[in-house]
């Protein structure tokens, strides 16, 4: 194993977010609808239907290659990707060849610089479904996700594990959440990986030869794919075996890479300009004008939660993580740190820990995203101000806080209805210290005969018997009433 580099690359689809399909008027938003309910003449490839090219996702794309760092092609142009497959009704997939939209950028994995080749427009085929109707063995054709705009990203050969990977395609799809323009949901294959994995002796130049893994559709899948295809690799070098150029497709039952075609079957894509679709042309000015609108990217965002609120870096990666998370946090630091008290570091911090710990709790309970949550930062920061004020302990603070996410109503209210307010009236709290030292007689002239221990017991019959005491408050009167 240490005597040999592990070379991977990835090529991610990413569906772009788009109202209507990549070359025609269909509806994009194919899922779980009725089988070839989302169709037209054009992504069905009837004869004499001409595509139209969406400009929506050309403007995603460009996000996409503005976000991975990339060179925008200001010209680019489309291509027929030749090949038969029953989900490919025209014969060809429209694609990008030799002018893609987005060429040669990064992003960074940690503290890893993995290279983007290039990220090129395409549409999505169609689906076919194998089923066993009345004992026949039939394959059906849904043409819904037939055109649906897609756009594909490929890595330099930059990556040197099966964890690498996963973080890589996690920082993608983080990338494509960001920018908004794409759902990326794992569960309807609205992001899938390809593989390409390769050893070689440690140090070589040359890399050795290829395999390809198709079509992984989860984070899990990929790492596990991509560990097993290496071991198996090592394990046929070893055994004087030569690998294999060809594509393997990730069994999950099985837990393996089987293969699906070698090299000498491999197909001759014939890439050539679609003669039906006019070359793109953005101006600089037109690029200028999409990145704009892009929100600060996750690396900025982590580097400007360092400086500006000094947590540490697992803290601000789970802040970081979702943009919408990041924005509550900031939103409701922003309000409380108007208020008085301590610092702004020290409200981040406690913000922050409020966050990590209650928030994901309850979302992750709720299977929600933080912007489903009834909880508003405004209404938060009223929480917070009531524990600064020690108007509710830290335990009570936890229960308001599901509350008003179950309910959707201010502290204020919740602490009435449940009494959860501690009590740090003094004249109440008197009353109760009075009641409590006169049935106990006994423990006060032992405190007041030096016994220390007569304290405590004390403070535990009024805690107990001033149900929702503030602590503090009621030491002080304690110690002020023993006097
Ligand atoms: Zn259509």
């Amino acid at each position: 194993m240490n005597n040999y580099d592990i070379v991977i690359g990835l090529e991610i689809h990413v569906q772009l977010k788009t109202e209507s399909k990549m070359f025609c008027s269909s509806s994009a938003n194919y899922f779980g609808e009725k089988p070839n309910s989302r169709v037209c003449p054009t992504c069905l490839a009837l004869p004499g239907a001409l595509p139209v090219t969406n400009r929506q996702a050309m403007e995603n794309a460009i996000k996409v290659g503005l976000a991975l760092n990339c060179k925008i092609n200001n010209f680019n142009r489309f291509d027929r990707k030749s090949y038969f497959y029953p989900d490919l009704p025209k014969g060809f997939q429209i694609s990008q060849f030799d002018l893609p939209v987005a060429k040669d950028g990064f992003v960074m994995v940690g503290e890893r610089k993995i290279r983007i080749n290039r990220a090129h427009q395409e549409e999505d085929t169609g689906k076919l479904i194998h089923q066993e109707i009345v004992g026949d063995k039939v394959s059906l054709i849904d043409f819904n996700r037939s055109g649906v705009p897609l756009i594909e990203i490929v890595s330099e050969p930059d990556i040197t594990s099966a964890e690498e990977a996963k973080n890589y395609a996690k920082k993608i799809h983080q990338l494509m959440r960001y920018i908004g323009v794409a759902d990326v949901d794992m569960e309807k294959a609205g992001m899938r990986f390809d593989a390409n994995v390769s050893i070689k002796p440690k140090g070589e130049k040359e890399l050795g030869t290829k395999v390809e893994i198709k079509n992984i559709n989860s984070f899990t899948f990929l790492e596990k794919a991509v560990n097993f295809e290496v071991a198996r690799q090592l394990r046929a070098i070893d055994s004087g075996e030569k690998i294999i150029q060809e594509t393997r497709g990730w069994i999950e039952s099985k837990g393996e890479t089987v293969s699906q075609r070698t090299k000498e079957t491999s197909p001759d894509y014939r890439y050539f300009p679609d003669p039906d679709l006019p070359p793109l042309n953005f101006d600089s000015e037109e690029i200028e004008t999409i990145a704009k609108t892009l929100p600060e990217l996750p690396d900025a965002k982590t580097s400007r939660f360092e400086q500006d609120y000094h947590l540490n870096p697992y803290e601000i990666s789970v802040l970081v993580e979702d943009q919408n998370v990041a924005n509550w946090f900031e939103e409701t630091l922003n309000i409380y740190s108007k208020t008085q008290g301590i610092s702004k570091t020290e409200k981040a911090k406690i913000v922050s820990n409020w966050v990590q710990g209650e928030v994901m709790r309850v979302l992750k309970e709720l299977g929600i995203s933080i912007w489903e949550l009834k909880v508003e930062p405004a209404s938060f920061t009223e929480l917070l101000l009531m524990i600064d004020k020690n108007r509710v302990s830290k335990q009570a603070a936890k229960q308001v806080f599901s509350e008003m996410v179950r309910t959707g109503e201010m502290p204020e209210k919740i602490i009435k209805d449940l009494k959860l307010e501690q009590v740090s009236d003094v004249l109440e709290l008197g009353t109760t210290i009075e009641e409590v030292l006169a049935d106990n007689q006994k423990a006060v002239s032992d405190y007041k005969a030096g016994k220390d221990s007569s304290f405590d017991f004390l403070f535990g019959q009024v805690m107990r018997r001033a149900k929702g005491a503030n602590p503090t408050a009621l030491r002080e009167v304690l110690k002020e009433k023993l006097k």
